[in-house]
C-alpha cells in the first residue's frame, strides 16, 4: 500500500518514535517534582523548547505546548476573544479555514462575537486588501491559515501580517501554520504575525501534539487554568516524550524543508500534468500552491467510490480533509472557490510526503487512469 493522505497525518519518523519511547520509560517524571526525576524532566522540556524555538526562530519563552493544533487554534482565538473582549468583539477571518478555527469562530458568534468570513478566490486565496479593508474600530484578530488544507492555496500571510501591523497595529494576527511549515518557508520575524498554531502529528511526529507561538508582550485569558504550568499560559502536566518528540520531528523537518519542497514540486507538476490529461478530472489546486497537495474533482462521480478503486490499487487518499471526510456535504472550501455543489462533492485530495518517488507517482497515474475507466464503464452501464 502506498500511503498518499499526509495532509491527514503523517508516518511517525523512526528517530522519533525511538525517542518517544525511550523517555517514556526513563523519564517519567512530573517536571514539577523537586527530586531528580523531576528535574530530568524539567531539562528535557527546556531543551525541547529551545529546540522548537530555533526551528521557529523565535524565544523560547515564546513557545507554549498544546495538545494539538486544534487546542492552539482555539487558545490562540478564545483567548484573545475573552481576553480584549473590553476593546471589541469583533474577529476576521476566512471561508477556508480548518473547522477548528472556522467552528471556534461559530461558537464565538453564538455567544455574541461578531465574525467577518473572507471570500476567496477561484484558486483559493484572500488578498491583504480584503483583509486589511474588513478591519473595523472593535476587530481585536485576525486569523487567516498559511497553507489550505484541501487544497494546498498558500495565503499571502507575511505580507497580510506586515499590511495589518502597519495600518491597524493594535489588531492581533493568527496565523494557522500546521500545512505549511516544513514545506512552504515562512518567517515570523518581521512579518507582523502574533500567534502561529502547529501540529507535531503533520510532520512525522506524534499526534496529540502541538504548540502555540504567543509573541513576547501578548497576554492572552488561558483556555486551560489549573497548576499554572507553561508559565500559567497553559496548565496541565506536560507530556515530555511527545514534546520531546514533537522537537526532533520539527527539527528534522526544518533542516530537510528546501530539500523536501523541491523534491515535491517535481513530483507535484508530474501528477498535475497526469491529472489535466483526463479530461473528466478537474484541478482544483495550482502549481503555485503548497508543494505536496494535490486536489482534484471528478464530477458526476462518488468519491468514496474513487477513493475505494485507487485503495484497490494499492494506493490511500482522502475525499476532502481526514476531520471532515465521514461527512457527507460537499466542501466548505470548494464552494467558497466558487466550485458548484456537484464539483465541491465530488473531490480526492492526494497529499505527499518524503516517501514518494517519481515512480510512485506513475503508477498512481496509471492507477487513476484504471479507476477513471472502470468508473465511466460502469456510469455507461448506468
Ligand atoms: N489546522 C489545519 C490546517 C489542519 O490541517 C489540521 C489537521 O487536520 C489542524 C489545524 C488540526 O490539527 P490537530 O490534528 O493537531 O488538532
Amino acid at each position: 500500500m502506498k500511503y498518499m493522505d499526509y495532509a491527514a497525518t503523517t508516518p511517525p519518523h523512526p528517530e522519533v518514535a525511538r525517542t518517544i519511547a525511550d523517555i517514556m520509560s526513563l523519564h517519567y517524571g512530573n517536571p514539577s517534582s523537586l527530586h531528580i526525576l523531576g528535574e530530568q524532566s524539567e531539562q528535557l522540556l527546556k531543551k525541547a523548547r529551545e529546540v522548537c524555538a530555533g526551528a521557529l526562530q523565535v524565544r523560547p519563552a515564546e513557545i507554549v505546548f498544546t495538545s494539538g493544533a486544534t487546542e492552539s487554534n482555539n487558545a490562540a482565538i478564545k483567548g484573545a476573544a475573552l481576553q480584549f473582549m473590553n476593546r471589541g468583539k469583533h474577529l476576521i477571518t476566512t471561508e477556508i479555514e480548518h473547522p477548528s478555527v472556522y467552528e471556534c469562530c461559530k461558537q464565538l458568534e453564538s455567544l455574541g462575537w461578531e465574525v467577518t468570513y473572507l471570500p476567496v478566490d477561484e484558486r483559493g486565496q484572500v488578498t491583504p486588501e480584503q483583509v486589511c479593508a474588513a478591519v473595523r474600530s472593535d476587530t481585536v484578530l485576525v486569523s487567516v491559515m498559511h497553507v489550505n488544507n484541501e487544497v494546498g492555496s498558500i495565503e499571502p500571510v507575511e505580507e497580510i501580517g506586515r499590511r495589518l501591523k502597519q495600518e491597524h497595529p493594535r489588531v492581533l494576527f493568527h496565523v494557522d501554520g500546521v500545512q505549511g511549515f516544513g514545506k512552504v518557508s515562512l518567517s515570523l520575524q518581521d512579518s507582523g504575525i502574533d500567534l502561529y498554531s502547529l501540529s507535531a502529528h503533520k510532520l512525522r511526529g506524534p499526534k496529540g501534539i502541538g504548540l502555540l507561538y504567543i509573541r513576547e508582550g501578548i497576554k492572552l485569558l488561558p483556555l486551560l487554568a489549573g497548576g499554572g504550568q507553561e508559565a500559567a499560559r497553559r496548565s496541565g502536566t506536560e507530556n515530555i516524550p511527545y514534546i520531546v518528540g514533537m522537537a526532533k520531528a520539527l527539527r528534522l523537518a526544518n533542516e530537510g524543508q528546501r530539500e523536501l519542497a523541491e523534491r515535491l514540486r517535481r513530483l507535484q507538476a508530474a501528477l498535475i500534468r497526469g491529472i489535466s490529461d483526463l479530461p473528466k478530472l478537474m484541478l482544483n489546486s495550482t502549481p503555485q500552491g503548497a508543494p505536496h497537495i494535490i486536489h482534484f474533482s471528478y464530477p458526476g462521480m462518488k468519491a468514496e467510490a474513487m477513493l475505494h478503486m485507487l485503495e484497490e490499487e494499492g494506493f490511500l487518499v482522502s475525499t476532502k480533509s481526514a476531520c471532515s471526510s465521514k461527512k457527507s456535504e460537499p466542501s466548505r472550501v470548494l464552494l467558497a472557490m466558487g466550485r458548484s455543489m456537484e464539483e465541491a462533492s465530488t473531490g480526492i485530495r492526494i497529499s505527499l510526503g518524503e516517501e514518494h518517488t517519481e515512480q510512485d507517482i506513475e503508477q498512481f497515474l496509471a492507477a487513476l487512469r484504471k479507476a477513471v475507466a472502470r468508473m465511466e464503464d460502469l456510469k455507461g452501464r448506468g
